[in-house]
């Protein structure tokens, strides 16, 4: 499995990407999120960006879906053929025509490709695009699923955003790779991660590696240090802070 971090920032970051994950397995890609500044970086970064198999909204802030419009519209413009799958919470197709509408209305008119819809629902698991999906609830300020995707005997676990929750730590359960937010470094914000949290989840959870994103940008310009010193509190977990572009492999 290969992670590509097309964006690390949170949703006003004028230096970071949204966090947006493009994973690849075999042939089969998906992207984790689809922010309003992340969709020209996924393009950048990806080989094949007219093969992406699907994208999957954790939910429905605009840091999280409203790059679709323009994900969608430019695989129109480069002639895409193949069908594109959106999977998200409930309403994830009402959400994306609304949006549509809005952005550039009729251009669905012009595509040459089928938009298939999988709503995601937290104990409901299936196979997929060469993945097996699995979700659980994380505790945000709206419902928001955390995802598990195995291929090739591979896992990777991906927060969205949101603290850690008792079903999110058993979602997590030995994955190679647990990518997770972390808003604050130890403030309590509602309904987000901090560092210690998202490292104690990772450590809990048994995962043998962990991604923090999704950092407040006031923290994560100026208070690099302290973030990899709370890091190295929790040497059990291999923990990292990605950069845009930076490519995990497993
Ligand atoms: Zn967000
Ligand atoms: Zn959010």
């Amino acid at each position: 499995m290969r992670v590509t971090f097309a964006g690390v920032g949170e949703a006003f970051d004028e230096l970071l990407p949204n966090t947006s994950l493009l994973v690849e397995s075999g042939d089969s890609s998906i992207l984790l999120d689809c922010g309003f500044t992340a969709t020209c970086r996924f393009w950048s970064l990806a080989t094949r960006p007219l093969d992406l198999d699907a994208v999957f909204v954790s939910h429905f802030h605009a840091d999280h879906y409203f790059g679709l419009p323009a994900l969608v519209v430019r695989s129109i413009e480069e002639g895409r053929t193949k069908r594109l799958t959106i999977l998200g919470p409930n309403g994830i197709e009402s959400r994306f025509n609304r949006l549509m509408e809005l952005a550039y209305s009729n251009a669905m008119t012009k595509a040459k490709f089928e938009i298939f819809f999988i709503e995601c629902v937290p104990g409901e698991d299936f196979k997929h695009s060469g993945f097996r999906f699995r979700f659980a609830l994380n505790d945000h300020s709206m419902p928001c699923l955390a995802i598990r995707l195995d291929a090739g005997g591979k896992s990777l676990y991906y927060s969205g955003d949101g603290k850690p929750t008792d079903a999110t730590v058993d979602l997590a359960e030995d994955c190679d790779l647990v990518v997770h937010e972390a808003f604050t470094l130890d403030e309590i914000t509602l309904g987000h991660g901090d560092v210690g949290t998202s490292l104690e989840m990772a450590r809990k959870s048994g995962a043998k590696a962990c991604a923090l994103v999704h950092m407040k940008r006031t923290i994560r310009h100026t208070m690099m240090d302290m973030i990899k010193m709370a890091i190295q509190t929790v040497p059990e977990v291999n923990a990292f802070v990605p950069e845009p572009g930076d490519v995990y492999e497993f």
